[in-house]
Formats: C-alpha cells, structure tokens, sequence
C-alpha cells in the first residue's frame, strides 16, 4: 500500500496515507504522518494503518539521526504501523489502546483491494514493545528544533498536540478539516474547552492536522467551535455503518456517537 511523502520545509516532511481507499465508509481520504527533523534526532508524529512500509521510507530520511516516535492518540489509523518501531510515546490514558495486538476485524468486511492486504496478519497488528507513557509538558530537544507535548484530552482521553519551537503545531484528530469524530455527548464541553485553550496559546502557529488539509491557519479551531455551537439546531443523517449521526456543517462532517 503505497504511501505519499512531501518535504514541506528543511526539517518537516508530511507522510500520506489513503483512507479511502482502505475503507470508504470512515469518510476520511487522508490520514498525515510528519517527520521533523532536528541535527541529531529525528520525531515521526503517527505511524498510520501500518501496511505502508513506513519505516524504510523513515530510515532513508533520517539518515544517522535517533528517532522518537510519538502517537497522538490510540486510533488505529494512527498507531498501527508502531510495531515497525522501537521508543514509542504516547499518552498514558491512551496507551491501553496500544498495548495489546489491534484488532483490525472491521476491515474484513470492507472489500477493498487494501483492506485484503490485512488478512495475512489475520486483520491483527503486533504490538510494540518499547512504549513510554506521556503526561504532557515534556520537551525534546532535537537539535536547532524543540518539541512540547501538550495534553488536548477530548478525541480521546490521552490526546496530544505536539508543538515545535519554530510555530507548528501537530493536532492529530484534535483539529482538522472533514469527518471528526465527537467525543460522546456528554463530554463535547469539555472538548470546547481544550480547543478554546489551543486556539488561545497558539494564536499564530501553523496547523498539521492527522487528518486532510494541513499547513492551514489556527481558525480552523475557531470554524471548529462554531460547527460545535451550531450542532443542536442542524440537520442530522444517522449513520449505520458508523452508528453514529452526522451533521455536515461547513468544511467538517461531524460524526458524533449515538
Ligand atoms: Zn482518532
Ligand atoms: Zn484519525
């Protein structure tokens, strides 16, 4: 399964894979892995569905650098090619979601030519064995470039953000363009909260998203809330597939749980 890369400066690449056409029925075409490079060490954001042959392409990159893998939450689409690494960190109120092989039996179903590649795995993904559990408000310094995790609980429990001192900000599933997936209802507040807090401390920071557009502007956060406020007077499709109710409002495609 093929994966897409583009250099989008002199220490960030943007690794793309399709979603699509792994399985149409997630609305998502694009899930975006990123490579930033510092002098010495390098840090991959995501690792994707795992079936890209994603750490060759990384190893041709970094060249002798050390590498720190960092997932942005437990979705499979973001962590399941972690197998294929070693110094993996995420969240610790994510990190269950990783520690035992990925069950990957949905896509049996889906019929696509990508998703029959999963079937000699028998549709599970190995797990890593070297993880380490973030809390939020670590720095590592890469060489000429530092990251901070920050702690953007709301997707997920143990979502991240990741900022980078030359002003990106990697998002993951937190904030992007398309299909979001909603916490449950009963926790869309506290998920406005984290994007009102993001949208405040990082006013002129370039947004890499997990997801479709990236290098886009922090008023992505802002079109997101306004979606969120205007949820409840909008019209609504369910969803069978996803058991989940949609709402399309301007550039997103809200998914949120029944
Ligand atoms: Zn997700
Ligand atoms: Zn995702």
């Amino acid at each position: 399964m093929d994966i897409e890369l583009h250099q989008l400066n002199d220490h960030l690449y943007i690794l793309r894979e399709r979603l699509d056409l792994l399985e149409p029925r997630f609305l998502t075409k694009y899930v975006n892995l990123y490579l930033v490079l510092g002098t010495h060490t390098a840090a991959l954001i995501d690792t994707g569905h795992g079936m890209s042959g994603l750490r060759r392409k990384i190893m041709d990159l970094i060249e002798d650098r050390e590498l720190l893998v960092f997932n942005t939450h437990n979705h499979f689409d973001h962590v399941a090619g972690n197998h294929e690494f070693r110094n993996v960190h995420i969240h610790k109120l994510d990190y269950k979601g990783i520690a035992f092989p990925l069950d990957l039996s949905f896509l049996e179903d889906a019929g696509t030519e990508y998703s029959k590649e999963f079937e000699v795995l028998g549709y599970k993904m190995p797990v890593c064995d070297e993880v380490f559990p973030l809390i939020g408000g670590e720095v590592y310094d890469l060489g000429g470039v530092e990251i901070e995790i920050v702690h953007t609980p709301g997707h997920t429990g143990g979502s991240i953000c990741i900022a980078t001192t030359k002003g990106e900000l990697f998002t993951g599933d937190t904030i992007h363009y398309g299909a979001v997936y909603l916490p449950d209802p009963s926790i869309v507040g506290f998920y406005k909260e984290t994007l009102r807090e993001l949208a405040e401390a990082y006013p002129s920071y370039r947004i890499y998203p997990g997801h479709e557009e990236f290098e886009i502007g922090i008023e992505v956060v802002w079109d997101l809330l306004e979606a969120l406020d205007s949820l409840e007077k909008s019209e609504t499709e369910y969803n069978e597939y996803l058991d989940a109710n949609l709402y399309r409002i301007g550039r997103f495609t809200l998914v949120s749980p029944t």
